[in-house]
């Protein structure tokens, strides 16, 4: 294991980054992956455990800390396989069998049988760490740990694993599998290796996305990744530009959906993202990097404050 983490780290480097994938690189380790738990069942942990379910047909152990949470994600997975029924793109039986292969627990430790685990709690450092020292724990020892946070270090989420810094081990196991708002829609996946992740660990989760019809890229653990770093600072210019009075809501919207051909304008896809998402991500860039270019919006920091989360919450820069 020491011998596959130095291959691992020594490996990797820029050249390597913005490697992508478009043929089978590791099948071997991969075909373990027999099932998957995902923790945290909100719009991308729900996402995930159906992608999985429908395009990996692995059994899916679907965890939230709130049974709220879990019944809102089992019925609008419903929702999403009885729209595909009726729009014919999958026959009923596969709806069936894919709502089949997820079930919902509220307890972590129905995942100590799971080969890959994905986390996807809210962008908390510290909730970050406690579930990933919790699942070094709980999951068999060959169990690949993977989040998708959208900005925090992999390389700190994975020292969570374990207490002692001379295992290497524990941490070498843990990667980040970065899918994109909605899962079931965005085909790129962004793969995060953390100092620590061996090359096994990488090669799976790249081969196990790839199971899920998803077409993974390679970034480095820097503040924001590549998909973050480039977006989210697009996001919150456009934030400023509503707060200093540039432009008003449409007009922000109007000019960058139908001048840059994307499917919405920034302050709707902020709100569809999470406003409290947003913030965080800026936080992380402009705390990492110290570099102001990437302060935060005072008007996104006050509409978090005031609970207006986005469409999640129903009110953000529109009303849902
Ligand atoms: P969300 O708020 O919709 O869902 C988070 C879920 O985690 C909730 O259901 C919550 O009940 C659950 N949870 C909270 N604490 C928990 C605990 N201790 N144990 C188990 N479950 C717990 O958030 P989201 O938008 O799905 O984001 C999840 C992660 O994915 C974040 O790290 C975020 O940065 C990242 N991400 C989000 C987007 C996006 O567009 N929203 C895109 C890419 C990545």
């Amino acid at each position: 294991m020491l011998l596959s983490s130095l291959r691992a780290f020594t490996s990797r480097g820029p050249s390597m980054a913005s490697r992508t994938f478009s043929t089978t690189t590791a099948a071997h380790a991969a075909a373990e992956v027999k099932s998957l738990g995902v923790v945290g069942a909100g719009q991308m942990g729900l996402g995930i455990a159906l992608v999985a379910a429908q395009k990996a047909q692995v059994p899916v152990t679907l965890i939230d800390n709130s049974q709220a949470s879990l019944d809102k994600g089992l019925k609008f997975a419903d929702k999403l396989l009885e729209k595909d029924v009726s729009k014919e793109r999958i026959t009923r039986e596969a709806a069936d069998a894919a709502r089949g292969r997820i079930v919902s627990s509220l307890k972590m430790d129905d995942l100590s049988s799971v080969d890959f685990v994905i986390e996807a709690v809210p962008e908390i450092p510290d909730l970050k760490t406690s579930i990933f020292s919790q699942l070094a724990q709980i999951a068999p020892k060959h169990a690949i740990l993977a989040t998708n946070t959208s900005s925090i270090s992999i390389t700190k989420i994975a020292a969570a694993t374990s207490t002692d810094p001379k295992d290497l081990q524990a941490p070498s196991r843990v990667v980040s599998t970065h899918f994109m708002n909605p899962v079931p829609v965005q085909k790129g996946v962004e793969i995060i290796s953390g100092l620590q992740t061996s090359k096994d660990t990488l090669d799976t989760a790249i081969e196990f996305v790839q199971r899920m019809g998803k077409s993974p890229s390679t970034s480095a653990d820097a503040p924001g990744f590549l998909a973050n770093r480039i977006l989210m600072p697009y996001l919150n210019e456009a934030v400023i530009c509503l707060e200093t009075g540039v432009g008003g809501r449409e007009d922000i919207d109007s000019i960058m959906k139908n001048g840059t051909n994307v499917p919405m304008g920034p302050l709707t896809l902020a709100d569809f993202i999470g406003l409290d998402t947003c913030l965080a991500i800026m936080n992380v860039l402009h705390q990492e990097t110290g570099d102001s270019k990437y302060r935060p919006s005072g008007l996104l920091k006050r509409m978090v404050d005031a609970g207006w989360l986005g469409k999640k919450s129903g009110k953000g820069f529109y009303d849902y």
